[in-house]
Parts: C-alpha cells; sequence; structure tokens
C-alpha cells in the first residue's frame, strides 16, 4: 500500500510543487503551520529520515537546504525551521517552516 506522499509524486493526489528533482520533490503542506511551510521528500518510499543510507542522507539534505534558500528567498523571514516529526505519515520527510520569532512555533 502507497503512502499518501507516494500517491502526491505519483500525482494521484494534487499537490502544490515547491521543487523537484528527479529523487525528491518538494510541496506546501495541506495543513500549513505557518505560510510557506513545505516538506521535503524523497520520492522512493522509505520511513524514517535516519534509516537512509548515508550518501542518500547527504544528497537529499542538500536538495532539502536549496529549497530552504529558496523559501527564504520567497517569505521574508528570520529563518527556515526544520522539524522531522514523522508521527502521522510513514514517508521520510522534513518539514520545512519559515519562521519570525518563537511565537511563529507552535508545534
Ligand atoms: P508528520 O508525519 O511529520 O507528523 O506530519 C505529516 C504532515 O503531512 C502534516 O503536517 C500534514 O499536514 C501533512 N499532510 C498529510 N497529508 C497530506 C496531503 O495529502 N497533502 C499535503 N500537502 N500534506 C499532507
Amino acid at each position: 500500500m502507497p503512502t499518501i506522499f507516494s500517491r502526491i509524486v505519483a500525482g494521484e493526489i494534487p499537490s502544490y510543487k515547491v521543487a523537484e528533482n528527479d529523487r525528491y520533490y518538494a510541496f506546501l503542506d495541506i495543513n500549513p503551520v505557518v505560510k510557506g511551510h513545505t516538506l521535503v521528500i524523497p520520492k522512493h518510499e522509505g520511513d524514517y529520515l535516519f534509516d537512509m543510507e548515508d550518501e542518500d542522507l547527504a544528497s537529499f539534505t542538500l536538495f532539502a537546504k536549496k529549497v530552504a534558500k529558496a523559501i527564504e528567498k520567497a517569505i521574508p523571514c528570520k529563518r527556515v525551521g526544520i522539524a522531522v516529526m514523522g508521527l502521522e505519515v510513514p514517508h521520510t520527510h522534513i518539514h520545512l517552516i519559515p519562521i519570525n520569532k518563537e511565537s511563529d512555533m507552535y508545534f
């Protein structure tokens, strides 16, 4: 059974694309904690970030870094926060959350 994120990658479920390459996909969270809240995922399924092979983890985080820099340009913010939750969707993902002040982070 594919995860909901695999179905998004396959185009079966619509999403708002932020960035993409052959291995990774970034899209807006359907339930954002702030404007610009973005999820970055590998297209290939896996459950947990730190179960990734080192080389895959390195290229995935470099892709996430590029997305974070693009978000910083698009949405004025103090910093793009990074979170790895993984409680709801069992498909490796990083949350990128543009924040301006401590009170923006309420989850
Ligand atoms: P986590 O697994 O890290 O706890 O949370 C998964 C995140 O995925 C949540 O922030 C949730 O809003 C988001 N999400 C769940 N289903 C969908 C969906 O179908 N589309 C999008 N764009 N985001 C989703």
